[in-house]
């Protein structure tokens, strides 16, 4: 027997008696019950296990595919990861979809039933999270040696619920049943370090002494490739107490809240994700948990170097690490600190080793998203790691000095420290200097990073500037969550393996002239409407899908919801193309100008709803708690993709092409990645409106009255007076006010042309074949985005890694 090359074990065999054996045997031995008593819960956990053993059979074999390779490794440091649910995934990357349901009519159960009980660890908060699982899939799909690192979050991104019409936030115990995708690692615990001082001796070695003591208890999830026999995994860490930090004689005096505090500290580290999205909120936890997190990933990554090499200078040519926004930048001084004061090289070989090591992607442009923290708070909290970054500043500031003499200002704007109203750190800054490489995520994205945002470091750097466009993983959105499209493009293509060849979906344009073929598509979209139960299927099917924020223009989207209320009421007689509106969206708990908009939204929806000379044409739906699983629901039943937000603002988005890969016709603005999707789908095929990001610019800089707008058009203004007045009860006046008077993200500048353009949607709407065409041509035309064409591209411009091939048994 083989152990070493995971040939050893036995085969799992996937033949309806095997799997059923298996089925059986896991019920009884692991999960320790009997069909007569097995519940709903436990006919899941144990089908959960018996498909994840089948991957777990081809992870030993990618291990020891991979050891042996001894590959350049990537590692993806990410605060977030929303996974979405594991079992349909699971099911169809392991090809067990078949015998599970047949093995399931044992317990009496249909599949939809114990899919219900799948939670979706829902641990980020949106498109950055969403993104970092999208490419755990594409990497493992391309047979990339990979690993995630994350916190595994006892509670996830808040669920939402309404109560009269207001986001109410519940906590999201998604572990609460535990989690049969995961294995526990305690015995990869690492120990981090907080609080404290450092000391000197006399040759100058730094050693830090800490305050605070707390442990990383890893736990790894499966990340399986598709088509592929690559399973890779993402770590993620929960934080414990020490063995000593149960105080026995406190319990023993009765003190019992005393005897757990330390412990009870400790855990808060990974008690909670922060369901913040695009702004920072400055909270000491919030530092502790990067600073957790990166700790115990490196530690974790210098532990699998070690299995089979020897020498630091090996290090940066097997690790490449890329950071998923700021939130994991610490790993840089962290890094720097291990390699100087533990493992005692020269500073300069450290830096040199860091540098390759690392590389950033910047999902921002937004002044408020870019992250940086009191220098009070580091001096505490992390007293070595001011000193590193101090460190860090003077050697880029020298470099800064010598290309750019006498430009103080130049030498203010790009320190790692910002001196005014505060001395703070960095973050984004910190990233740059840090890393060998650092990309936007989308053309116009990385355009303006180095026009704008992180402009000076472009001109010192200009070679460290890179764009990697995101993209979305065609299993999870077209194959999983459209798997009727899905077969169609299967029959139609010939095979099924455009999933992983996604540019082959243009041979599907031909196929846009076909009329049996369009009737096919629309019989689709419809089923698919059917299935999410939301409104007429035979409507056009409206939706703006996206965390709330005013960037992102909701408020746009409503007033021309308004618009077209007013429209019917004041000519019942006249002819509309009936819509369903449908919004989905979280805002942050303490955003409040966004959850205004979430109650003025459910507000409209009920007078609409209650108006019967109005219902026939318009209906607004906002299903609550938007997450992965309702997106997959969502998305496939698209007619028109709403991404308006102002141009300039939305880094890249990647609903856009999640609603574009299942032919929805994207209305939108010059902005993120639409820009891309329309270049692709065409003009014709694109609803495109608005202000681009150098009129934005300008229209600002002339000084921007929203009041002009309000007073110049009629249809606008009664809009907002009739928000304004109350006749969608009490948050109007707020919304409105908002409006008129400040309106950031000049949305009464860009509502004429918004509103004309949606009576272009209902022109193009009223010739079927027409839309039909264009649905086609979105979907044949946006394999681009693909999440496999973004991992190819951070291969060859970022981190140069080659593929591992897992044999076949
Ligand atoms: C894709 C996705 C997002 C990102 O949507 P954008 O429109 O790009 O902001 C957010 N949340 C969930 C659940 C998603 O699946």
């Amino acid at each position: 027997m083989d152990l070493r090359n995971g040939i050893g074990l036995r085969p799992l065999g996937n033949t309806p008696a095997e799997f059923e054996q298996d089925l059986l045997s896991n019920l009884y031995y692991r999960r320790g019950t009997t069909v007569e008593s097995a519940s709903a819960q436990d006919a899941y956990e144990t089908l959960a296990l018996t498909v994840r053993d089948r991957l777990a059979a081809r992870r030993a074999r990618t291990s020891a595919a991979q050891y042996a390779a001894n590959p350049r490794w990537v590692y993806y440091l990410s605060a977030e990861f929303l996974f979405g649910r594991q079992l349909s995934q699971n099911l169809l990357y392991s090809n067990t979809g078949e015998v599970a349901a047949a093995a399931l009519k044992a317990f009496g159960l249909a599949p939809g039933e114990v899919e219900e009980l799948d939670v979706e660890p829902g641990l980020g908060n949106g498109g950055l999270g969403r993104l970092a699982a999208c490419l755990l899939d594409a990497m493992a799909t391309l047979d990339i040696p990979a690993v995630g690192y994350g916190i595994r979050y006892d509670f996830g991104i808040f669920k939402q619920a309404f109560a009269d019409g207001a986001q109410v936030e519940k906590p999201d115990a998604w572990a609460f049943q535990g989690n049969p995708w995961e294995f526990p690692a305690p015995d990869d615990r690492q120990t981090v370090f907080f609080y404290g001082h450092t000391t000197r001796d006399s040759d100058g070695n730094t050693t830090w002494i800490p305050g605070e003591i707390v442990l990383g208890e890893p736990s790894h999830m499966l990340v399986p490739g598709y088509g592929t026999d690559t399973v890779n995994i993402v770590r993620l860490w929960s934080a414990r107490g020490s063995e000593s930090s149960f105080d026995l004689s406190r319990f023993s005096a009765g003190q019992y809240a005393e005897a757990v505090q330390e412990a009870v500290r400790a855990e808060n580290i990974s008690k909670v994700l922060y369901p913040d999205d695009s702004t920072e909120l400055g909270r000491e936890l919030r530092l502790k948990q990067q600073y957790f997190l990166v700790s115990c990933s490196l530690r974790d990554i210098i532990r699998r170097f070690r299995l089979r090499n020897a020498a630091w200078s090996e290090f940066a040519g097997k690790t490449a690490i890329q950071l998923n926004d700021t939130h994991p930048t610490l790993a840089i001084p962290e890094l720097m600190r291990l390699l100087v004061d533990e493992e005692g090289l020269s500073w300069d070989e450290a830096w040199e080793i860091t540098q390759r090591t690392f590389a950033y992607t910047c999902h921002t442009l937004l002044p408020e998203a870019l992250e940086t923290w009191p220098v009070a708070l580091f001096e505490r909290l992390l007293p070595r790691h001011l000193e590193i970054i101090y460190a860090i500043n003077e050697g880029l500031l020298g470099e800064v000095r010598s290309r750019f003499p006498d430009d103080l200002d130049r030498v203010r704007r790009m320190s790692l420290i910002q001196e005014e109203p505060e001395r703070r750190v960095r973050m984004a800054n910190l990233a740059v200097t840090g890393t060998t490489a650092v990309n936007g995520v989308a053309e116009l994205h990385s355009k303006l990073l180095a026009e704008t945002t992180l402009r000076d470091f472009a001109e010192l750097w200009p070679a460290k500037f890179r764009n990697v466009t995101n993209g979305v993983s065609p299993r999870r959105f077209v194959r999983l969550a459209n798997p009727s499209l899905a077969d169609l493009i299967t029959s139609s293509l010939g095979d099924g393996g455009w999933i992983n060849d996604l540019d082959r979906l243009e041979d599907l344009a031909p196929l846009a002239d076909d009329p049996a073929f369009l009737s096919r598509w629309r019989e689709i979209k419809r089923a698919n409407k059917v299935r999410l139960g939301l409104g007429d299927p035979d409507s056009l099917t409206d939706v703006m899908v996206k965390r709330f924020h005013e960037y992102k223009r909701q408020q746009l989207k409503l007033l021309h919801v308004i618009t077209q209320y007013h429209r019917i009421k004041n000519n019942p007689g006249g002819s509309y193309v009936p819509r369903t509106v449908l919004f989905a969206g979280k805002a942050a708990p303490a955003y409040h100008a966004a959850k205004s908009i979430i109650r003025l939204i459910n507000a409209v929806a009920r007078v609409v709803d209650e108006d019967a000379a109005v219902a026939p044409y318009l209906k607004i739906v906002f299903p609550p708690n938007y997450n992965v699983t309702l997106g997959e629901l969502i998305i496939p039943a698209a007619d028109l993709s709403e991404q308006i937000s102002l141009a300039g603002k939305e880094a890249s988005g990647t609903g856009n092409m999640k609603l574009a890969l299942n032919g929805a016709i994207t209305i939108g603005t010059l902005d993120g990645a639409n820009i891309e999707i329309r270049d692709r789908v065409g003009a014709d095929n694109f609803f495109l409106f608005g202000l681009d990001t150098p009129g934005a610019t300008a229209l600002r800089a002339a000084g921007y009255n929203p009041r002009a707008y309000y007073e110049r058009d009629d249809e606008l203004r009664a809009a907002l007076d009739a928000i304004a007045s109350g006749a969608f009860g009490g948050v109007g006046q707020e919304v409105a006010d908002s409006l008129l008077n400040r309106d950031e993200y000049l949305t009464l500048a860009d509502y004429r042309a918004y509103v004309d353009c949606q009576s272009e949607v209902d022109e193009a709407w009223q010739d079927q074949d027409r839309w039909t065409r264009a649905s086609i041509l979105n979907t044949a035309r946006t394999g681009f985005f693909s999440a496999d064409r973004t991992v190819r591209d951070y291969i060859s411009t970022i981190w140069h890694v080659d593929p591992v091939h897992v044999p076949h048994p």
